[in-house]
């Protein structure tokens, strides 16, 4: 893959230091929209917690992830559009801003992508996918890419031409209403942090950046150390399929959420785990950009937390219920709470046991 520059420090693509900021508050933001917040996440654990809803509520909810997602993307590329830059792009054409996307896409580790057809007058656009970082995100990602750009509402299908390689149709109907705006969560103002990470003084992202491996060809980000995939995507993205889930299938979601990570995460859960400090935890959420863990402390009674510009709060509080289980061997009982100015608190108690019932 040609066109690609990696930072001769830490091996790590210059475009991630260039177009994502890791912030002393525990955050991860685009440097040209510094409210827009990013995850540097364990994609393959998405598509797991999406499994395990489903398993837990007994429905798919894949049309939710997907049309949730899309929405989110459709608001922030409008977003993007009425920018300064906005007109010129439209201008510079279609073409390029997909062939953009698909190129930024392999950096992010969405996968090894491909558009096959873009066909403008038909309102057609076909893609193809090698191991996507989360097919029903990159399905959404494509859907809502497409509605801003067109303005109107469109339909996205996919089959699985072989194993991991997919083959993906948009089509936007040139006479489908017009879609509205959408609101999407507005950002909190974000609190000062203090962290401090040992920065590539090449590129500007933290030195555990350079543990993972990028193969841009193949549009995978892997830490090297455990073999987990990583991506880079937005976190509001993530956090409106949760409030989607919440709006349709009611007020049990946020629980529901939480097992579901929990269940993920116990099966990550490895030694390594048991000798990290609170210091180490406070890094490792920063680094994701998942918030400034502020306080964390653990005794008899259990184990309390406190985040501040969290990111996807069911995440850490699912998070955070596996790590007291793996440490204490015992079954955790959560109760978590968001302050008004954004805070997230968590405690976990251990569980009364009810045996012999
Ligand atoms: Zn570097």
């Amino acid at each position: 893959m040609g066109g690609f520059k990696f930072c001769k420090v830490c091996g790590v693509p210059v475009h991630i230091g260039k177009d994502q900021s890791w912030n002393s508050d525990g955050t991860i933001t685009q440097r040209r929209d510094p409210d827009h917040r990013m995850l540097f996440f364990d994609s393959e654990g998405l598509d797991v917690l999406f499994r395990n809803i489903e398993g837990l509520i007994g429905i798919p909810i894949e049309n939710m992830v997907i049309e949730s997602k899309a929405r989110a993307a459709e608001t922030y590329i409008r977003h993007l559009l009425r920018g300064p830059k906005g007109p010129l792009a439209r201008l510079i054409g279609i073409g390029r801003i997909v062939g953009r996307v698909v190129e930024q896409g392999r950096v992010m580790g969405y996968g090894d992508i491909k558009v096959v057809e873009f066909n403008w007058s038909e309102s057609r656009m076909i893609c193809e996918i090698r191991d996507p970082y989360s097919l029903p995100l990159f399905c959404g990602d494509l859907k809502g890419a497409n509605q801003a750009i067109r303005k109107v509402a469109g339909t996205i299908s996919y089959e699985e031409v072989e194993p991991g390689f997919y083959r993906i149709v948009n089509y936007n109907a040139p006479h489908a209403p017009e879609l509205q705006e959408r609101l999407m969560p507005k950002p909190l103002p974000r609190k000062p942090g203090d962290i401090t990470f040992d920065m590539c003084p090449g590129c500007r992202v933290p030195r555990d950046i350079s543990r993972f491996k990028w193969d841009i060809d193949r549009g995978t980000v892997i830490h090297e150390p455990t073999g987990v995939r990583h991506a880079i995507f937005g976190s509001t993205g993530l956090q409106v399929i949760f409030d989607e889930l919440e709006a349709e299938l009611g007020e049990s979601i946020p629980e529901t959420v939480i097992e579901a990570q929990r269940m993920h995460m116990e099966s990550r859960m490895d030694g390594r785990w048991s000798s990290l400090g609170v210091d180490d935890l406070r890094n490792w959420l920063a680094v994701q950009g998942l918030g400034n863990l502020v306080t964390a402390r653990r005794d008899e009674e259990g184990m309390y937390a406190r985040v501040e510009n969290p990111a996807v709060p069911l995440i850490l509080t699912g998070t955070a219920t596996a790590l007291y289980q793996f440490l204490t061997g015992r079954k955790g009982e959560t109760t978590w709470k968001l302050s008004p100015d954004g805070d997230l608190e968590i405690w976990i108690k251990a569980a009364q046991e009810h045996r012999g019932a």
